[in-house]
């Protein structure tokens, strides 16, 4: 059976880039396989949270998730710190997985900065956490944008060691899904960053909380060059901004880039970017309108939090008691 995890930091400002990168994938990937996704707010503390803000974005998360269209009454949705499973499974795996490892992961680099020495152990352990997350379901598949790539390929390196280490063929090596088309949303303000939920700039994103008007400057602000657009593909090199743009709106009609070169093949941006607001909106709207809605009714939020939880803990947790078995702990 082909059983899908995928998770999604409770760390605010959901953003295009998580949409199209993540949360609209999942819900095409609903009707063929078995999904688990995950609030991973466990994840989210290896950088300082706010605990009030922390709980609020763990229900913002939920109720975007179900207004972009996961259906948490045939999939399951919880939030990580409800199944103990994972923190289980990510000590054994911190005891399994090596330094060197850890050291080559480049979103620590992005993510602790210049003073390694002060993020939290937390913060260079994370993929462990990650690694226990997808194989304490013995996921096969992990739809994940192209930033995560690499932590799903030391999840299966981890995998296999602890096959390896204990002579057994246990745990799965999960295989990434990555949507062909943008994989990677890049930050209205710099083309070459990503678009990120903990960029400093409001400007470098359109979050999904955001209403037409600020969709609309957003776009209207977002960094361009001089040129007038590309008749083809090759004259998007050198152009980071010009093609993220681009791409931006292909995901979001469901057209291919070239098919979208074409169509504006000469025109200024001023032109292109009208467009490109009106088709943001006209997307993101609907979306917005629920999350909102949802977002009055925290009572209802929380007890779907609840019963994702209890569903995912019944399959976690015999997991992981034949893993205490593997390892050699005594059963509680
Ligand atoms: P943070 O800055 O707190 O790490 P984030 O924006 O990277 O936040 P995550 O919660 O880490 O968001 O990632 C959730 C999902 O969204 C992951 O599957 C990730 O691959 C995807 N994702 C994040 N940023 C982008 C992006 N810019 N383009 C495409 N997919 C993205
Ligand atoms: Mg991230």
């Amino acid at each position: 059976m082909k059983r899908i995890f995928s998770g999604v930091q409770p760390t605010g400002n959901l953003h295009l880039g998580n949409y199209l990168g993540a949360i609209r994938n999942w819900v095409r990937l609903q009707d063929e396989y078995e999904c688990i996704f995950c609030i991973v707010d466990m994840h989210a503390i290896t950088l300082w949270q706010d605990p009030k803000e922390l709980t609020r974005n763990i229900r913002e998360v939920t109720a975007g998730m179900i207004a972009a269209g996961v259906d948490p009454a045939k999939h399951i949705v919880f939030n990580q710190s409800m199944v103990p499973a994972h923190a289980q499974l990510a000590w054994i795996f911190n005891c399994v997985a090596r330094m060197g490892w850890l050291n080559r992961m480049t979103q620590f680099k992005d993510k602790a900065g210049k003073h390694k020495e002060n993020a939290s152990v937390g913060l260079f352990a994370y993929p462990n956490l990650m690694s226990a997350d997808i194989l304490t379901y013995k996921a096969t598949h992990v739809p994940v944008g192209e930033d995560q790539k690499q932590h799903l390929e030391l999840a299966r390196d981890t995998a296999q060691k602890f096959n390896n280490d204990f002579g057994v063929e246990f745990f799965p090596l999960p295989e990434p899904i990555i949507p062909p088309e943008a994989a990677r949303i890049m930050s209205l303000r710099d083309g070459a960053k990503k678009m990120s939920k903990s960029d400093e700039s409001d400007y470098s994103r359109i979050n999904m909380t955001d209403d037409a008007d600020t969709i609309a400057l957003k776009i209207r602000k977002a960094k361009t060059d001089l040129e007038p657009l590309p008749a083809t593909l090759e004259g998007l090199e050198g152009r980071p901004e010009a093609s993220n743009l681009l791409g931006i709106y292909a995901a979001l009609s469901g057209k291919e880039k070239i098919q979208v070169v074409t169509q504006f093949e000469g025109k200024q941006f001023s032109d292109f970017k009208k467009e490109l607001v009106d088709l943001a909106v006209s997307v993101l709207g609907p979306i917005n309108t629920e999350m909102k809605r949802l977002m009055t009714d925290t009572n209802h939020i929380d007890a779907v939090l609840r019963s994702g939880a209890e569903r995912a803990d019944a399959i976690a947790a015999p997991i992981i008691r034949e893993v205490y078995d593997i390892v050699g702990f005594l059963r509680p």
